[in-house]
């Protein structure tokens, strides 16, 4: 098994001693509720904020996000709160103006096979987090990397997110032998997303911590402030309050498998100041 390559985004460090934990809303909505989430997540220790901003959604009459907006709404709440930032990139129209304000691009399971987008992406230096397609094998995925190592871009993190089985139970299958199945094949750090796994609220807390002791070397979380009042993804989304219990609970299991998480002790949320001044 090969040493895990270390990919830095920010001052963030994947692929080390420490498990890193993206956390924020599925979709940005709104300069509040990204306060919101954005300052309860970063109370909690997560180390990047998440947010899409262009939504792959399976119908065209729901949300599909704020668009450059939501770029920009995100890329301020991240320096206000010193969170390096993560989006999704659909396609080379949107790269143009995410690449230099996004500090790492989301290729999403949609788009996992979007070959040209992959080797644009694989010519510019900024990090790229991979998911899975949902019904990709995990040597598919693997080869979909290769387009962004072979054409130039080192800085590569795969996420987990779920694959498409035969149970209607939960929205995917959490595929967590692919951890280590990618483990034993190459270098690229591994990250876990519970949330798009499961679709369910409740099964989010227990899939990352078995996510943690699987060996993943970091979580991808969906937090909303006002989960039933959701754009898009509410049934996962945690509570900000839920993601302090996941952080509190994810601490000695990662100290089990020799790894840190930045989770310091349980504290209120506090009230961001831009939204007390109200
Ligand atoms: C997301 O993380 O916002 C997302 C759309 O996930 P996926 O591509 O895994 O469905
Ligand atoms: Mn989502």
């Amino acid at each position: 098994m090969k040493a895990t390559r270390k990919v830095r985004v920010g001052d963030v460090t994947f692929g080390g001693s420490t498990l890193v934990v993206i956390a924020g809303p599925c979709a940005v909505e709104s300069r509040e509720q990204l306060e919101l989430a954005a300052a309860s997540v970063k109370a909690s220790g997560a180390h990047l904020l998440r947010g899409g901003a262009h939504k792959p959604r399976t119908s065209p009459r729901t949300f599909q996000g704020l668009g450059s907006e939501g770029v920009d709404l995100l890329a301020e709440a991240g320096r206000r709160h010193g969170l390096p930032i993560v989006s999704e990139v659909m396609d080379s129209a949107q790269l143009a103006q995410m690449a230099e304000r996004v500090d790492l691009l989301q290729v999403g399971a949609r788009n996992m096979q979007n070959f040209s987008l992959l080797k644009e992406l694989s010519r510019i230096r900024r990090p790229v987090l991979l998911k899975r397609g949902l019904a990709a094998t995990v040597d598919e995925w693997l080869h979909a990397a290769d387009y962004l190592l072979d054409g130039g871009n080192e800085n590569v993190i795969l996420c987990e997110r779920g694959i498409r089985t035969f149970g209607g139970e939960t929205r995917f299958t959490l595929d967590l032998a692919a951890v280590a199945y990618v483990r034993s094949r190459c270098d690229l750090p591994v990250v876990v997303d519970p949330s798009h796994a499961t679709g369910l609220r409740e099964l989010v807390t227990p899939m990352a911590l078995a996510a943690a002791a699987a060996g993943a070397d970091g979580l991808m979380v969906e937090v909303h402030p006002h989960p039933e009042q959701a754009l898009c993804d509410g049934p996962q989304a945690l509570t900000p309050v839920g993601f302090e219990q996941l952080m509190q609970r994810l601490q000695p299991v990662a100290l089990a498998v020799g790894r840190s998480v930045s989770f310091t002790g349980a504290r209120a949320v506090p009230v961001p100041a831009i939204l007390e001044a109200r």
